[in-house]
Order: structure tokens, then sequence, then C-alpha cells
């Protein structure tokens, strides 16, 4: 279980997370959802540890991890751009995390292929990434996060650099990864369709503050407020 309590970020004067109250349930996906410059992609790196919050605190299960740095902290993080290794395999790059903790060969190599069958990419292993497509790439990013087994995963965007087939496709295997897997998530987004596919629960954010937050289909029927419904495009 993932806690914010009243977590505040502030770049100089301006302050553009103000006062985030959050509880993420063990297993749930929550979708952060909102337009672009609302604070999404700055609440999901105060989480991760990126950025240290002005105010308030974050807690892991029941530590707090406000002041723990993001190595210590038991998370991992997806990005749009995929931040995959050019010059390693894709067997590398997804057995990487292993390698730097010191995990043995042969334990690395069986860890790689089960996250791998998950993913979808056993016959891809030797390849390196220029080889793969955009989507492909995008699940040895998931997998190299995977294969951590973390208790939270924080995607930013991870499917806004792909084209809209492979947006649509990837979607669903994320449905089918987070069913198989139960591993708590946010997953920040401005793609109401992503948000209302994937999410549990939906946080609607705007200027930094959240409007809503509930299963899509509530904010969908029963939206907070004008800026909701617009947002979304549920019928006023
Ligand atoms: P997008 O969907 O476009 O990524 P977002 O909702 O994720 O948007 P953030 O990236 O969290 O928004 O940015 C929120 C606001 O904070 C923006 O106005 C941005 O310009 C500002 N901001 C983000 N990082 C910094 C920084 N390091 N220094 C100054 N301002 C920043």
């Amino acid at each position: 279980q993932v806690s914010l309590r009243d977590i505040r970020k502030s770049f100089g004067a301006i302050e553009v997370v103000k006062g985030l109250d959050l509880d993420v349930g063990d297993g749930e996906f929550l979708v952060l959802l909102g337009p672009s410059g609302c604070g999404k992609t700055t609440a999901l790196r105060m989480i991760a540890g990126l950025e240290t919050a002005s105010a308030g605190r974050i807690y892991l299960g029941d530590q707090d991890v406000t002041d723990v740095l993001p190595k210590y902290r038991d998370i991992a993080m997806v990005f749009q751009s995929y931040a995959l290794y050019p010059h390693m395999t894709v067997e590398d790059n997804i057995g990487y995390p292993l390698y730097l903790r010191k995990v043995d060969k042969e334990e690395r190599a069986r860890a790689i292929r089960e996250v791998a069958g998950k993913v979808d990419l056993l016959d891809y292993l030797d390849r390196y990434p220029r080889q793969l497509s955009g989507g492909q790439r995008q699940r040895v990013a998931l997998a190299r996060a995977m294969i951590r087994r973390p208790s939270l995963f924080l995607m930013d965007e991870p499917l806004s650099n792909l084209d809209a087939k492979l947006r649509g496709h990837m979607r669903t295997e994320l449905k089918h990864l987070q069913n198989e897997l139960g591993v708590t998530t946010i997953y920040v987004t401005h793609d109401q369709i992503e948000a209302m596919t994937l999410a549990h629960r939906v946080a609607i954010m705007k200027a930094g503050e959240l409007q809503q937050l509930a299963p899509p289909r509530e904010i969908y029927n029963d939206p907070a407020n004008l800026f909701v419904a617009g947002f979304i495009g549920s019928p006023p």
C-alpha cells in the first residue's frame, strides 16, 4: 500500500503539486489522469524519490520513505523513453537489475526467461534494441522493471511514443499483465481511453490538485465537476 499525505512541490515561487492525498491499495492499478502540466509527472517523481517533496509525507506500507533514497525504495519506474542500453542484448537489458544485485548467472538466466515469457520476448533475447519495434522495446523495459519484483510499479506515459495501433495492442497487454501479476501500479497518462481501460480507480488532476478519485465508471457517470466532465468527455 502507498499513501501520500498532503504532498506538495514548488519550483521557485510556483507550486505545481498542491497538497495531494492519496491511498493506493495492494494490487491496485491507479491511473493519474490530467492535462499536460497539471503535475502528474512531478507527483510520480516524488513517489519514486527522484524529486524531493517540498512538504508532506510518503509511505510505502508502514514505512515513511519521504527521506529515503530512490534506490532504497522498493519501486520500479517505466518511462515513455524506454532507456534501454543499446550495446546490450535484450537478455542482458532485462537481466541488468539482477546483475547489479550480483545474482549469479544461472539464477539470472532463469529469471530472465520467466519474465521474457510473460511479455512474449523469448524469441528476441539475442537481439539488440535497435533490431526491435517500438512495442517490443517497451516490453523489454517492462520486463526489466518486472524482474526486480518491486512492490510498486510507477509508469509515466509508457505508451505515448507508440503509434495508435501499437498503443491499443499494448493497452491490452498491460491489462493482461496487470491481471496476471497484480503488482500495485501508479500509471500517469493524459489519455482518457488508457485510463478508462486500465484503471481500477482514476485520480483526475488539474493544476496540481485532485479533482476526483473514483472507479472509471463512476467518473464517467457521475463526474465531480465540469472540469472532469469536460476532460473525460462524459455527457453533461
Ligand atoms: P505532461 O503530461 O506534459 O508531462 P504533467 O502533468 O506530468 O505534464 P509535470 O511534468 O509534473 O506535469 O509539470 C508540472 C509543472 O511543473 C509544469 O508547469 C512544469 O513546467 C513544471 N516543472 C516541472 N519540472 C520542473 C522543474 N524541474 N523546474 C521548474 N518547473 C518544473
